[in-house]
């Protein structure tokens, strides 16, 4: 199949998805995560109509960069960030889906005032506790807005989540739902700089649970891409 031929099929299944939980399907934002893909490759996909591409590592992301492989969309940042590439990615991805701490948001604010410009950001929560991810817990989301409102080059537009690998996307239903309901919890809340626009959730093996959860931003790899081929790295 090419990538035209599944990108077709992941939107019919997004309309779908979004159309049962009540939702308008222009309201979801897709975002390609196109590692392992090479340039060209990207080229493709954002022809056959993919608007926004994700990357989730900072040196892959650089060097497509220079190739142009986003020209034409918009270049979402979704890996674990680590401090000393930050300068690489402020301002070059329009949205970063990553912070993870409070430091990381110090080193952001830092950067973003460098270039006098307002970074938008997710928060990563980590909603399923596990020790080998990074991302607020739930409890510590409250201190992280308030944080936000003293940094006037963060803005935050929602929350991300990357729940357990679980067989089906079904099982995962209990975080999405959690997820949801700190979503609301906190969009209620009046906090400078914070505006609970997004909820990026959902990737190829659940993003249809994920819309059914309230997700209005999806992470879709190799639904749209194939299988990941990391020995071209
Ligand atoms: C790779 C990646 C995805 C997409 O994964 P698939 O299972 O291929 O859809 C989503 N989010 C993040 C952070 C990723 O690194």
């Amino acid at each position: 199949m090419s990538i035209k031929e599944r990108l077709d099929e992941v939107n019919a299944r997004i309309r779908r998805a979004a159309t049962e939980a009540g939702v308008d399907p222009e309201s979801i934002i897709l975002v390609g995560a196109s590692k392992t893909n090479d340039a060209s490759r990207v080229r493709e996909a954002i022809a056959a109509g993919l608007k926004v591409c994700g990357e989730n590592r900072v040196q892959e992301m650089l060097e497509k960069e220079g190739q142009g492989a986003y020209e034409g969309a918009e270049l979402h940042f979704i890996g674990h960030l680590q401090k000393n590439k930050v300068k690489n990615v402020v301002g070059l991805a329009s949205l970063i889906h990553s912070v993870d701490s409070l430091s990381l948001m110090d080193e952001i604010e830092k950067q973003a005032a460098k270039l006098s410009l307002v970074q938008d950001v997710l928060l990563e929560i980590n909603i399923g506790r596990e020790e080998a991810k990074s991302g607020f817990f739930a409890e510590d989301l409250p201190a992280a807005l308030e944080k936000v409102s003293s940094l006037p080059h963060i803005r935050v537009r929602g929350l991300m989540a990357v729940p357990p690998i679980c067989a089906n996307g079904e099982e995962n239903r209990p975080y999405f739902l959690a997820m949801k309901q700190l979503f609301i919890d906190n969009m209620g809340k009046k906090y400078d700089n914070v505006y609970m626009d997004f909820m990026s959730m959902g990737m190829s093996g659940d993003f249809e649970t994920a819309i059914a959860c309230g997700a209005n931003m999806i992470r879709l790899g190799s639904v749209i891409f194939g299988a990941r081929d990391y020995s071209r790295n």
